[in-house]
């Protein structure tokens, strides 16, 4: 049986209980011995570009201040469509240097690009990452957009066009590798996948404020701050597959399992069950789907809950489990008709519609996941597991189905965390590769082990005063 999650509408609306910017660490006090012009001294080739993050924050569109307040907005929540700019940009208030590179990562359904922009007509100091997606079959709109990034390079970070570097990462970086340095004319250098997706989440959850949060039915959207040692934790990648990460360390990881059963599995089924025309128009109609009529619930079998063994009778004893019987049922009726006088032509009535389909493998497809996520986390004795991958898509049924079961399964003793910019963690992590030492408020990209020495043996002042 599926995990004990009661199926009842996410609670809607729900404002962001935050968390406000980080108090001031010994890291935070490192990174400001690296000066500006020093990051600018550093830049000497396209592919060694420093980012500096300090005091990066995710800004409401179309301004440049932090996003305070909701966030639970579809618009709020970096996503958008893939034909358009999604919104919630993150802000480098910080970084004055030259950028010439832009990070895409291909994977098996979607394209996720990132690139750092300049504000021009803004009086502010430092730029902003700019986020979007496209779906992979497209990839040659996505070439055309790069070439405008290129050919836009001294409007959009200050350097010449000739001195873009892509920084490419997900199979298709392999597949499309050749097609990518043709159309643009420079240097794509292939970054491995998993070790961009750790890069990118442990910079989101360290460096930016207001990023990652906990989901529940009465508090949609918790922002935590990150403890003062984030590791071990497990991410689990949602992706068109799924990949599981053990995470012990700034680069030290391992993969410890997947399932195929995935993004691309719901999107694909749901393409044949259904009218949708495209991923969002599927998450729309199973928000407001009732999977009971598709699923057998445990009160379907027993006319009650099973409270011996803790199942209520709102649990799902099997997905789909209604419709074959149902489906008979109707095509009895329909034959018992044919033929008679007052016979009206028409569709059969199945007693469910393509949202209950919706829901269901919705539910279906992130239950088996939130299952395996628990035994994994149980095996490797890890409490803390971080969900990414554009399939979440910031969807209110698809967290609560993790989350709750996560916590069920491990009796309240596990936390599934989530983030505004779950789909871009890969493409961040290639963007950011080859960071300077020391540099962001928890130094999360690399130094983290030197820094941790330090402190243990209570010599990071000493060495801050030098
Ligand atoms: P991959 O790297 O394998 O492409 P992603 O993390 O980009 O994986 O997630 C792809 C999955 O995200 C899809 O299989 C689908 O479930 C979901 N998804 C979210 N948004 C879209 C979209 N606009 N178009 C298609 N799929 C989407």
């Amino acid at each position: 049986m599926t995990p004990a999650v009661e199926h009842r509408d996410a609670a809607g609306g729900g404002t962001a209980a935050g968390t406000m910017r980080q108090p001031v660490t010994e890291a935070d006090a490192s990174r400001t011995v690296i000066s500006t012009e020093e990051i600018n001294n550093t830049i000497t080739r396209p592919g060694s570009v420093k980012i500096n993050v300090q005091g990066a924050f995710i800004v409401d569109p179309d301004t440049s201040t932090p996003a305070v307040g909701t966030a639970t907005s579809s618009h709020g929540n970096g996503r958008g469509s893939p034909t358009h700019h999604e919104t919630s940009d993150i802000r480098l208030p910080n970084h004055t240097a030259v950028v010439s590179h832009i990070a895409v990562d291909i994977g098996g359904s979607l394209i996720k690009l990132v690139y750092f922009s300049r504000e021009v007509h803004s009086m502010e100091p430092g730029g902003r990452l700019n986020f979007q997606i496209f779906e992979t079959d497209r990839i040659d709109d996505c070439v055309e957009f790069m070439k405008h990034l290129r050919d836009n390079q001294l409007a959009l970070n200050g350097s010449k066009p000739g001195e873009l570097c892509v920084m490419a990462t997900g199979g298709g970086a392999y597949k499309f590798y050749d097609k990518i340095r043709d159309a643009l004319g420079v240097d794509v250098l292939r970054e491995d996948e998993m070790e961009c997706l750790i890069i990118g989440l442990d910079f989101f959850i360290t460096e930016i404020p207001r990023e990652v949060f906990t989901y529940s039915e009465t508090d949609p959207m918790h922002f935590v701050t990150p403890r003062e040692r984030i590791y071990p934790y497990l991410l689990v990648n949602i992706g068109s597959g799924v990949s599981i990460l053990k995470v012990d360390g700034p680069r030290s990881y391992q993969r410890v399992g997947g399932t195929s059963l995935g993004g691309g599995t719901l999107w694909g089924l749901l393409s044949l069950l259904t009218g949708a025309q495209n991923f969002d128009e599927m998450l729309e109609q199973a928000g407001h789907g009732d999977n009971a009529n598709v699923d057998m619930l445990v009160g379907d079998i027993y006319g009650t809950d099973y409270g011996k063994i803790g199942l209520k009778s709102t649990t799902i004893a099997s997905s789909f489990g209604k419709v074959f019987r149902k489906k008979s049922l109707a095509e009895a009726a329909a034959a018992a008709h044919k033929g008679q006088p007052n016979e009206k032509a028409g569709p059969i009535e199945l007693g469910f519609t393509e949202s209950d389909i919706s829901r269901s493998l919705l539910y279906a497809v992130s239950n088996n996941i939130g299952q395996i996520a628990y035994l994994q986390s149980q095996i490797h004795n890890v409490s803390d597991i971080y969900f990414g991958g554009s399939f979440i898509r910031g969807h209110r049924q698809t967290m609560n189905t993790l989350s709750y079961g996560l916590k069920f399964w491990s009796k309240g003793e596990k936390q599934a965390y989530f983030l505004r910019h779950e789909g871009y963690l890969g493409a961040v992590g290639a963007f950011l590769k080859r960071q300077p030492k020391n540099w962001g408020r928890r130094n999360s990209l690399e130094g983290m082990e030197e820094m941790l020495e330090l402190r243990k043996s209570g010599k990071v002042k000493e060495a801050l005063a030098l």
